[in-house]
């Protein structure tokens, strides 16, 4: 009898040859590049992120690079793409060394098609910039800087492990101006300690700013973070959900007085800044992420890649690593969550979700059922429609994940579930 000898490279193709290949046909038009390195490690905060790492940027910037070659190598369609947006997020890029950030676009140049690009944004946190670094980041093509504010009090911050100074943000602020015109600053409400004058001074100081744009984000207490450990030892009080609420409500007004419309639950712009890079991801446009933990999407496929530096810096130490082993999940997204994530996207944009669109994408979605629960989140003053769209009112926006539960349930026939009244204590803020 004859044995064919199986070899590991052949189980190897085996089994490569049965995993999902995103962006196999599809070219990104988006790219995300993640820095996970930062001066200090937040309390509240559970991105892929760490503190006491830079030693390892050099060998990290090489594996970014080597995962860029890769996945160019790996999809030679997507050579030459013409890329609209890239957002360097993190972590702290602002602290990505300008060397090598300046290696990072030759590269990017020379695989991608960078002349029609219309936004690169930076994620930066105040604090240590020298005219080298905004003359960089002009030279690179960075052309808007989101800039982390969070709150204008030195001891708040200071107590969740956050090293920056007021006074290094109103420096920022200052001097960013004369390199980078297009700036936004964000904020986070609800952080412990965090009284109503304390939070309207804030929100004064940055309206003094030239902003285009502003993002307003809700305090999520992750888990195994020490803001949670805290809270949940008591040790650390947040502020009440009625506090935050009206906190909110005064800060729409405000930047609408100052003429930031919201035009996204946590976001803000002058007409015409609106985040060229967020809103391809509300409305689903292919992206490609790079680095650890970076996300991607293109159509049809969600995947993340692994977030282990040690691993990645192993894998990618040459840029013939295959980047689809590199994914910790990588799901095909089924048709009811393509229509769950249409619906809440659309929702938390200021224009709704088109109602012509979820009947295309679901014919449910003029179901007699569904239609009875929009009529009462309208009567509730939840919902606003009209003849195209249906949105969110401002006081929905407070309650937009408990909308799209009852939604969701009139989608999928849980009458229970959708006949039950929006809870008027819920808040935003994810408890312990
Ligand atoms: S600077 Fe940003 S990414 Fe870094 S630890 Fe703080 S919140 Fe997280």
């Amino acid at each position: 009898m004859n044995y064919t000898a199986i070899s590991p490279y052949s189980i190897l193709t085996w089994f490569h040859a049965r995993m999902p290949h995103p962006f196999a046909h599809v070219t990104p038009l988006m790219l995300y590049i993640h820095w996970p390195f930062c001066a200090a490690k937040c309390h509240y905060c559970d991105f892929v992120a760490m503190q006491d790492h830079h030693g390892f940027a050099r060998q990290y910037h090489e594996a970014l690079c080597n995962e860029i070659r890769s996945f160019v190598a790996s999809r030679p369609h997507t050579l030459g793409a013409p890329i609209k947006t890239i957002f360097l997020g993190g972590g702290t890029p602002s602290l990505y060394p300008l060397p090598l950030l300046k290696e990072l676009f030759t590269l990017l140049r020379s695989l991608f098609d960078l002349s029609g690009v219309e936004e690169i944004s930076l994620e930066v946190n105040p604090g240590g910039q020298t005219a080298e670094h905004f003359e960089t980041w002009c030279d690179v093509g960075i052309n808007r800087l989101s800039v982390g504010v969070q709150v204008l009090d030195d001891a708040i911050l200071a107590k969740l492990n956050r090293p920056q100074k007021k006074a290094e943000v109103l420096e920022f602020f200052e001097r960013a101006p004369h390199y980078i015109q297009n700036l936004s600053a964000d904020c986070i409400i609800g952080l412990p300690g965090v009284d109503d004058a304390c939070w309207q001074e804030t929100v004064e100081t940055t309206i003094s700013w030239p902003l285009k744009h502003a993002s307003l984000y809700f305090l999520t207490i992750h888990e195994n973070t020490p803001l949670y450990h805290g809270v949940k030892a008591g040790t650390i009080t947040i502020p009440q959900d009625e506090a935050v609420l009206s906190q909110y409500a005064w800060t729409v007004a405000r930047y609408a007085q100052a003429g930031l419309a919201q035009y996204e639950i946590s976001n803000f712009a002058l007409s015409g800044f609106e985040s060229k890079h967020n809103r391809g991801y509300w409305n689903q446009i292919p992206y490609y992420g790079f680095g650890i933990g970076a996300a991607s999407y293109d159509g049809l496929y969600r995947c993340v890649n692994k977030k282990k530096l040690t691993g990645y810096l192993k894998h990618f130490v040459l840029p013939t690593a295959d980047p689809l082993l590199w994914y910790g999940s990588c799901e095909r997204l089924t048709h009811e969550q393509q229509v769950l994530e249409e619906l809440m996207l659309g929702l938390r944009q200021r224009e709704g979700v088109g109602l012509h669109r979820m009947v295309y994408l679901c014919p449910l979605f003029q179901s007699q059922v569904l239609r009875e629960i929009w009529q009462r989140l309208v009567g509730d003053g939840y919902l606003e429609a009209s003849q195209t769209h249906l949105r969110l009112t401002p006081k929905g926006q407070i309650f937009e994940n408990e909308v799209v539960v009852q939604l969701c349930g009139g989608l999928e026939g849980d009458h229970q579930n959708c006949a039950r009244p929006i809870r008027q204590n819920m808040n935003k803020i994810q408890k312990v």
